[in-house]
C-alpha cells in the first residue's frame, strides 16, 4: 500500500511525520473553505494504529505534542486528548475497506446537494475519480454507529460518500488522495447544483457506461512511471 510522501514508515518518526502531515491535511481543509471552525476531522492509518484528530480542537492549535492514536479497536494508546466523536465512522471505514486516510468535511455544496438528492447525479466524468455515481449515506445523529454503518452502505464500490444533511466523506491510499477527493466532489456537487439552477433548462448527464470508462482511463491519467 502506498504511503504518505516524505515516507511515513513504522516506529516513533514514522508516527510524527504521519501526525504532522495530518494536521497539514486538517488545516488545508479549513483554508479551502471545506469547514468552518473544528466542524470536520481527518483520520490516517499506519499499520494497526490510526492517527485522528481530536474532537473541538481547532487545528492551528495543534502541535506534535497532540499526535492522537487509537487501535483499529477504537482504544487510545497515545495522546491525552479526546479522539474525533466520529470516531466510529472513520474505524468502520479501516475496517471494512483499503483506506489508508480519511477526510470528512462540512463543505458548503456538497452538504446542500445531500438535503436534495439519494444519488449526487451524473453531471461530469470526474464522477470517475470516486467510483461512480456518489450516493447519499442516509442521516443519523453525528458521531454514532448508526451513521457509521450508513456510511459503509454508501460507499459500496466508491471512495467517497455525502453524508445527509451534514457532509462528505472519502478515503483513499495517502491522505493527499482522500483530501483531493473531498475537493473534487465539492466541485461535482457545485457544478450540479449551478447546471440544476437554470430556469429553463435540465442538466443532460452522462450514462454509468460513460463514467465507467473514464474509470478505465483515469488509471493511466498524468504522468506515468
Ligand atoms: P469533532 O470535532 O469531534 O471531530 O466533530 C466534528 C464533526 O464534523 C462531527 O461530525
Ligand atoms: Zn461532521
Amino acid at each position: 500500500m502506498a504511503e504518505e510522501p516524505g515516507g511515513a514508515g513504522q516506529g516513533a518518526d514514522g508516527l510524527a511525520q504521519a501526525w504532522n502531515a495530518l494536521v497539514a491535511t486538517a488545516r488545508r481543509t479549513v483554508a479551502d473553505g471545506l469547514v468552518v471552525g473544528t466542524s470536520g476531522n481527518v483520520s490516517v492509518r499506519i499499520r494497526d494504529t490510526v492517527l485522528v484528530t481530536p474532537s473541538g480542537v481547532p487545528y492551528d492549535e495543534l502541535t506534535p505534542d497532540d499526535l492522537v492514536a487509537v487501535g483499529l479497536d477504537g482504544e487510545q494508546s497515545a495522546g491525552t486528548l479526546t479522539p474525533t466523536s466520529e470516531l466510529p465512522m472513520h474505524l468502520a471505514v479501516y475496517r471494512a475497506t483499503p483506506a489508508r486516510a480519511v477526510v470528512h468535511t462540512h463543505a458548503v455544496h456538497a452538504t446542500a446537494v445531500s438535503t436534495l438528492v439519494p444519488e449526487l447525479p451524473l453531471i461530469h466524468y470526474m464522477a470517475a475519480a470516486l467510483g461512480g455515481p456518489v450516493r447519499v449515506a442516509p442521516y443519523a445523529t453525528y458521531g454514532t454507529e448508526r451513521l457509521a454503518e450508513n456510511v459503509l452502505d454508501a460507499l459500496k464500490g466508491r471512495t467517497g460518500c455525502l453524508l445527509q444533511n451534514h457532509g462528505t466523506l472519502t478515503y483513499g491510499d495517502t491522505l493527499a488522495a482522500a483530501y483531493d477527493r473531498t475537493a473534487q466532489l465539492e466541485w461535482l456537487c457545485r457544478v450540479w447544483l449551478t447546471a440544476s439552477a437554470h430556469p429553463h433548462h435540465t442538466p443532460k448527464l452522462l450514462t454509468r457506461d460513460q463514467v465507467r470508462e473514464v474509470e478505465e482511463k483515469l488509471r493511466g491519467y498524468g504522468q506515468q512511471g
